[in-house]
């Protein structure tokens, strides 16, 4: 029965999808960071990549005749690998898959783990987008934060990308951090913004169970609420004064240059992820692949691996989403985008229409003044994107 489920989710995710690629190595762990990520010596990096070349290869046969719009390498720091093994996996990639010509790829860029010859490396094997981790331009903040580099070696690396022909680059932010003042945090957005990348991501830190800050929580000094909410609100405004328009909670771009790949993700475009721990979603069912490193490297070193993507047992949590849930997915992964969601796509993927399943919940935060509807859309009000948690809450299934 699994199986079945497995193959017919593909079947129906032909026509389009987008390819997530994880590369779980970092040169050392973030203090705030609850990724699938971890060091490990040369001998791991090197299994590692043979294995996923190994998954590349039996996806692209499972999506054989699908094309792929967008491709996003992730972890980690995929540019913990060098040179030559991250050759060897775009080429894997663009020989097994159908890559469509102006397909958007990223990889993920940590500054600590680059030089000039690593980003001609990427460029040349097919990558058109960086998105480079900064999260913030003061070296107290960078320190406290665990970071391996500092404002120096994260400016060479977008000034060295630069020069490399990347002309799609986005700067990760973070905002929240241990002693950062509202001033820290506009100094960093600014000088960022001055530097003219295509796409700004501005995070919260978020404490996340099981990390060091999660462990020290006590003692960290926090930016209070308030400070936390004008730092939030003013980054819109700040960034506007730049050029850059904010499309989606977090996420700020120039004109067309929006990350096409995370679109994908909060509009249902199906995607296969591949590699530890990586998630897929296709056709309703969500897969995702195991976080065991010794597993997932048995599997792809056996020689007569003989069930297809994604029905081997690496691929070991599979779930059917029910409407319920695929409803909900839909309106809180909708509404973290500044268009929001448009009521006929969501009657013609569900049959009913939105009023009839969340009416109650959509007129209350409408009366709140958080929610709006508009020419056949409903999105979140200027309030809404500062209070999105509390909106988005109230849609999840009982
Ligand atoms: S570089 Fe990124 S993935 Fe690696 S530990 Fe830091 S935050 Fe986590």
């Amino acid at each position: 029965m699994a199986e079945r489920v497995a193959s017919s989710a593909v079947e129906k995710s032909m026509g389009c999808a987008e390819l997530y690629l994880h590369i779980p190595f970092c040169m050392k762990k973030c203090g705030y960071c609850d990724f699938l990520s971890f060091s490990a010596d040369a001998d791991m990096r090197e299994r590692y990549v043979r294995a996923l070349i190994r998954e590349i290869k039996d996806a692209g046969d499972a999506f054989y005749g699908t094309r792929i719009v967008t491709v996003f390498a992730g972890g980690g720091t995929p540019t913990v690998l060098d040179s030559g093994q991250i050759r060897r996996i775009f080429r894997a990639v663009q020989a097994s898959f159908s890559l469509d010509a102006d397909a958007e790829i990223t990889v993920e860029v940590n500054p600590g783990t680059v030089d000039e010859e690593k980003l001609v490396t990427l460029r040349d094997a097919g990558v058109n987008r960086l998105s480079i981790g900064c999260q913030s331009l003061d070296d107290r903040l960078l320190l406290e934060l665990g970071r391996i580099h500092d404002r120096d070696v994260f400016l060479r690396c977008f000034h060295a990308a630069r020069r490399a022909g990347f002309r799609n680059i986005s700067i990760d932010l973070m905002s929240g951090i241990p002693d950062q003042s509202y001033m820290d945090w506009v100094r960093t957005l600014r000088e960022a913004a001055e530097l003219g990348p295509e796409h700004i991501s501005a995070y919260s830190l978020i404490l996340e169970e099981g990390t060091p800050f999660w462990r020290k929580r006590d003692s960290l000094r926090l930016p209070d609420e308030d400070t936390e909410r004008r730092m939030y609100e003013d980054t819109r405004r700040i960034l506007s004064e730049y050029g850059y328009e904010r499309y989606e909670i977090s996420n700020y771009a120039k004109r067309d240059r929006r990350c096409r790949h995370n679109v994908g993700y909060w509009t249902g475009v199906p995607y296969a992820g591949l590699g530890l721990g990586a998630s897929s979603y296709l056709g309703n069912v969500r897969f995702r692949n195991t976080d065991h490193m010794e597993a997932y490297l048995d599997w792809f070193e056996q020689t007569d691996r003989a069930l297809p993507w994604p029905e081997a047992p690496v691929h070991c949590e599979r779930e059917a989403l029910s409407d319920a849930d695929a409803m909900a997915e839909f309106v809180i992964l909708g509404l973290r985008m500044e268009e929001g969601i448009s009521e006929e796509t969501f009657f013609s993927r569900f049959g009913k229409n939105i009023g009839e399943v969340y009416g109650e919940i959509l007129e209350k935060h409408g009366r709140e003044g958080l929610l709006e509807e508009k020419n056949g859309r409903i999105f979140l009000t200027e309030r809404g994107f500062s209070l999105s948690n509390y909106v988005m809450c109230d849609f999840l299934p009982d």
